[in-house]
Parts: structure tokens; sequence; C-alpha cells
């Protein structure tokens, strides 16, 4: 079913400005990790998820607002986003001068990538990858969150991926796993963006002490100012994250 969502948002705030777009896939088909809703934000056929892309991307404004990058996610990975809506995305690329997309995607997927590259670069687009790790703890990160990246290295993932998903604020969790989690991100990766977990139902819980613990934390700050590091937070009501709402 295709929910009702906040699909485009200009992050000014990042170190990387960047248009986002929240599309419309045919379904994830790892579909298992814990910690996940939003698997259920999905099309049964191509031309519904075409339909909806079509529209979203209508509202990138790259070069008209300064801005040459274009963060695509969606309920799945990138590869599950139909190949129509994959070109509207190159189509919107070249007529906003986007030259670099963004494409967030399970690491099963890594040896597609080769493909979006070239398809991308023939109209002199750049692509980086993006691939939800959540935590290197792969105690956490394979037996509770069920990720599905077992016995994967930093160097395995840095291979094909140069940004990587981290997720804080679940209960189990700590700010000393969390600090060695971002520096492993920072050798390995170009890139992070750290969200604030939300809890879902039938999932783990949110551990609100633990994330106030963080953000009363020198290292949230020490984050904050760091260029290479975003940080997401839903909760955040002063959306000092830039984080939107669902409608
Ligand atoms: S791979 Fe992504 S969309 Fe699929 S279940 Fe995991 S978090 Fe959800």
């Amino acid at each position: 079913m295709i929910h009702d969502l906040v699909r485009y948002q200009f992050d000014n705030k990042s170190s990387l400005p960047r248009e986002n777009v929240l599309l419309v896939s045919l379904g994830c088909s790892w579909g298992k990790c814990a910690f996940c809703d939003y698997q259920d934000d999905k099309a049964s056929t191509v031309l519904a998820a075409d339909t909806v892309n079509k529209k979203v991307l209508a509202e990138v404004k790259g070069v008209e607002i300064g801005v040459s990058c274009l963060d695509v996610t969606c309920s799945a990975s990138y590869t599950e986003l139909p190949f129509t809506t994959m070109n509207y995305i190159r189509e919107t690329c070249e007529a906003k001068s986007i030259k670099t997309v963004i494409l967030e995607g399970h690491y099963i997927f890594r040896n597609s990538n080769e493909y979006y590259i070239d398809f991308f670069r023939q109209r002199g687009i750049d692509v980086m990858f993006r691939c939800g790790v959540e935590t290197f703890d792969e105690h956490i990160r394979e037996d509770i969150l069920h990720k599905g990246i077992p016995h994967v290295s930093p160097e395995d993932l840095s291979g094909y991926f140069q940004w990587i998903n981290i997720m804080y604020g679940m209960e189990g969790q700590t700010v000393k796993q969390l600090k060695t989690d971002i520096e492993i991100g920072l050798k390995h990766f170009k890139r992070i963006n750290l969200s604030i977990y939300t809890s879902v139902p039938d999932g783990p819980q949110r551990d609100s002490e633990g994330i106030k613990a963080f953000y009363d934390s020198e290292f949230y700050r020490e984050l904050m100012a760091n260029p290479r590091v975003d940080i997401f937070d839903e909760w955040d009501d002063s959306n000092s994250h830039n984080v939107g709402h669902d409608i």
C-alpha cells in the first residue's frame, strides 16, 4: 500500500546540501529488519510506483536552488525501484543539473552497483551508494535486528558503499558502542547518517534515557560539528535534525 508520507525535503543544514526524495518501490525483498515499519509503503504495480515517483521527482529543483545532489531513498533498496523510475531519476538529474545521486540499499544488492554507476555515468552523473549497517556490534545487528549482513566486515562494505547508516537509541545499545560504530564508520566511509531510533510495534524498545545521555554528551556536540555526520531524529519537535514528520 502506498502511504501518505512526506516525500520531498530539502536538507540545507547538512554540509552536503541535498534534495531528498522518498520514492515508492515494488517492495523490500529482504523484509526482516526488526526496526523497520516502513517496508509496507510499496506499490503492487510498476505503473502505480511510477505515477507517484514522477510527481515527487517533479519537485526537484537542483540548479534553481543551487543544489547539485539528489538523495534517493525508498522503503526498500534502489534495485527495487522500477527501472522506469530509475530513468525518471536520471532525466530529472539531467534537467536540473544534478551532478551526484545517492542510492540507498541492502548489501545483498552490492553486485548491482556497477550497472547503476554505468547507467548514470552515461549522462555525467556520479553515484554514491549508502548502506544501512545500523551497528558494527554483530550480536545486536544480526541476532536482534536481523539485518542480514552477517560476518561482513567494514572493509567488505566499503568496497561497495561510501556512506552508511548507523542507528542508536534502542534498548541494549550504549553510547560506548555508538562511539565505536562512529569511529569505524569514519575510518572506512566518507559519510555517516546517524538515526535516532523510533520504536515500532513488535520491535526493540526506544531507550529514552540512553538517547538523553547521548544528547547531553560532549560526543553529541562533536558529531554535530563533524561535516561527515548527519543526525536524524523523527521525534525531534524543533526539527533541528531536519526530519519531517509523516503526514
Ligand atoms: S532492508 Fe530496509 S526496507 Fe528492507 S526490512 Fe531492512 S530496513 Fe526495512
